[in-house]
């Protein structure tokens, strides 16, 4: 491999030796291609009549008015499909494209990344086909029906808990043995290296946009960017635009589920150790014993046990914060956001906004945060009822 793919201690390439040739090729077209001017002009066209970028940056002025503060929202949640994944989804899809695979495949947990390759599939006229856990799969019946409408085939796994942790296992697996023709679209700024690298590539548009347009609008540059923290995609893709001005804070918000000291939440970076999931080295939850631990969370798509080398790597050098939201206050937020301004934000995203409705009162009132609305809450509606007439 020509580059390490290390952020510190953190990244790396920790597979079995016949997937290295797979990785290798995808490295060196990422090489090739990211700055050719036809797949530049050609993502950037898809971004804009496709996708619907830029998407707006929207200055919250009643929930500023109710934090103490000034909010604006970065809303990645108006993009086609509703959430940034479809950012990820377009590049590595045209990289396929330009590589001359003729099929996807792609992991899926909570159902979203699996229906952003799906549209991506069915768009550039690839064979797709999906892997999801039965479990998830059970939970995520309205995304499997719309992966199957795009013409994608979602592949069941059964191993383990059927979850996201398995299905990329399942997926990693399957390429091993299909490489010839086959891309692997890898859905989060996680995983062996390239792919951090690369989706940290595709998605960096929402911190470049959105710093440009704080500057229009507020007149400098934010004091505070925060978004939420799953694998990191939409984090890193936001930090990318501001990590090169030291005096921007950036604060990371992970799922804290039921609280970190009951143990259930998905909280890696502020509760995990140094481990290796999924190719990568990374803070990661596991037992004594190094074995992977169930997360929890009320956010589908925040719930992996570990998280990307990158943010592992700002952590450590100080230059982001990383920070954990509870369930409960993600409820309260989803219900303050929707009724201040008539926004619903994904459960995903509403962590991060419940990390600055904590900040109330605390900070001056002309601080200006920019924060990452990753997605849209719609999917969401059944399960913030259900969680209140509990
Ligand atoms: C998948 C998802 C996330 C979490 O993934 P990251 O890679 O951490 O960005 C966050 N928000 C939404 C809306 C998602 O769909």
């Amino acid at each position: 491999m020509k580059h390490s793919g290390r952020f510190g201690q953190f990244g790396g390439y920790y597979v079995p030796e016949v997937l290295i040739p797979a990785l290798e090729e995808l490295e060196e077209a990422f090489d090739r291609f990211h700055e050719d001017p036809a797949f530049v002009a050609e993502l950037a066209q898809l971004f804009r009549h496709y996708a619907g970028r830029p998407s707006p940056l929207y200055h919250a002025k009643r929930f500023s008015a109710h934090v103490g503060f000034q909010v604006y929202l970065k809303r990645e949640d108006l993009l086609h499909g509703g959430a940034h994944k479809i950012n990820n989804s377009l590049g590595q899809g045209l990289l396929a494209k330009y590589m001359g695979k003729t099929k996807l495949i792609a992991e899926t947990g909570a159902g979203q990344h699996g229906l952003a390759t799906a549209m991506v599939g069915a768009l550039l006229g690839m064979e797709t086909k999906i892997f999801m856990g039965v479990t998830d799969i059970e939970r995520q019946s309205v995304n499997v029906h719309k992966m199957r409408l795009c013409g994608a085939e979602v592949v069941p796994v059964e191993g383990g808990t059927g979850t996201l942790k398995d299905a990329i296992n399942d997926a990693l697996r399957y390429w091993t043995a299909n490489v010839t023709d086959t891309f692997y679209l890898f859905g989060s700024a996680a995983g062996p290296h390239p792919y951090p690298t690369i989706v940290k590539h595709f998605q960096s548009c929402i911190g470049t946009e959105a710093r440009q347009q704080c500057l229009e609008q507020a007149g400098r540059l934010p004091d505070l960017v925060v978004a939420c923290v799953g694998g990191g995609s939409n984090a890193i893709g936001m930090f990318a635009g501001f990590v090169d001005d030291k005096n921007v804070r950036l604060v990371g918000v992970e799922a804290g589920g039921k609280g970190l000291e009951t143990g259930k939440h998905a909280a890696s970076l502020s509760a995990g150790k140094v481990g290796i999931l999924h190719g990568a080295k990374a803070y990661l939850l596991q037992d004594e014993n190094g074995q992977v631990l169930d997360t929890e969370s009320i956010s589908a798509g925040l719930d992996y046990a570990a998280v990307g080398p990158e943010h592992c790597y700002l952590k450590d050098t100080g230059r982001a914060r990383y920070v954990a939201a509870v369930d409960d206050d993600v409820l309260d937020t989803f219900e303050l956001l929707t009724r201040l301004e008539g926004i619903l934000p994904a459960l995903e995203s509403t962590h991060a906004l419940a990390y600055l409705a904590g900040l109330q009162g605390k900070l001056p009132p002309t601080t200006i945060a920019v924060a990452n609305l990753s997605g849209r809450g719609d999917k969401d509606v059944g399960i913030v009822e259900k969680a209140r007439n509990q």
